[in-house]
């Protein structure tokens, strides 16, 4: 039946291709696949045999049309990425979001996903996140990324390519100070390990490169500030007056104390004087 099936691949164990999604890879009629080098491989392992059409990062738009109207003309294809889900730091967004636009099914064929598995392994707050994906290799653009999260109190998630972890590390370290980070590698592989340990520390250890391995980086996020906590105006006065014991103004106290507590600061100021 036409339609699109996102299918999910493994990320390094072939264990992890599930009988559905064999299934559909041997059902389909074609598959639109990141390159069909590394697909062919995983085809020739499940035995299976069909025609593929390259879908890469540069090739979106022309072989994104093409699919299209493959599937208009009543074929189902099945896309796939070189390992994990498309469409996570993967082609497959503009597909998706294309066949939404022309009323085509889209169905889900999930597998491993590296920074849900990495997440799930790191034993850093799992309960709300942000997936930041891959920083830019540009370094004004990087900056900004950093700069961006420097409040964040969610756990972040980054991709990250081995030859550039030395430069992220020493660059989250100026940004975060010392924080939690785990460093999960070869995932579903051999030498697969959680690596928990501070920023201070990974640049201490692996600040000169040589960690090898696809990984994925988890920060803990921001601690919670003391505006977030349960403060009340006299929290905030005695905040201030101890800033004014150790030799601060009365005016710059009741400043401080409102930038860290969210009360306003003539309010501070006034029960100060
Ligand atoms: N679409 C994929 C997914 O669902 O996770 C991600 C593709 S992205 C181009 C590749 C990045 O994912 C790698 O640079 C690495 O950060 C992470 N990754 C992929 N496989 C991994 C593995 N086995 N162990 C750790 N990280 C992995």
């Amino acid at each position: 039946m036409s339609k699109l099936y996102v299918v999910g691949t493994p990320i390094g164990n072939l264990e992890d291709f599930s009988p559905r999604a064999v299934r559909i890879l041997s059902e389909c009629d074609f598959i639109a696949a990141e390159d069909t080098r590394v697909t062919l491989k995983l085809l020739n392992h499940f035995g299976i045999k069909k025609p593929m059409v390259s879908y890469f990062e540069h090739n979106i738009r022309e072989s994104g049309e093409k699919v299209i109207a493959e599937i208009l003309s009543g074929k189902s294809c099945a896309l796939v990425t070189d390992a994990g889900m498309p469409a996570i730091s993967d082609p497959g967004e503009d597909l998706v979001r294309q066949c939404h636009e022309k009323g085509i099914a889209v169905e889900s064929v999930p597998g491993p996903c590296a920074f849900a598995t990495a997440l799930a392994l790191s034993g850093i707050p799992s309960g709300r996140f942000t997936f930041e994906g891959f920083l830019s290799v540009n370094k004004p653009g990087r900056a900004q990324h950093l700069d961006s999260l420097r409040n964040e109190a969610r756990t972040m998630i980054f991709y990250e390519a081995p030859h550039k972890l030395a430069a992220t590390l020493k660059d989250m370290n100026k940004v975060f100070g010392n924080r939690e980070i785990a460093i999960v590698r070869e995932l579903t592989k051999i030498h697969e390990q959680v690596i928990k340990t501070t920023l201070d520390e990974a640049v201490r250890l692996y600040g000169d490169g040589g960690l090898k391995g696809e990984m994925v980086l988890i920060l803990k996020g921001k601690e919670e500030s003391l505006a977030e906590e349960e403060l009340t105006l006299e929290d905030a006065i005695e905040l201030a007056k101890k800033s004014i014991e150790s030799g601060m103004s009365t005016s710059e106290a009741a400043k401080n104390a409102a930038k860290l507590t969210g009360f306003k600061k003539g309010d501070i100021y006034k029960s100060l004087l």
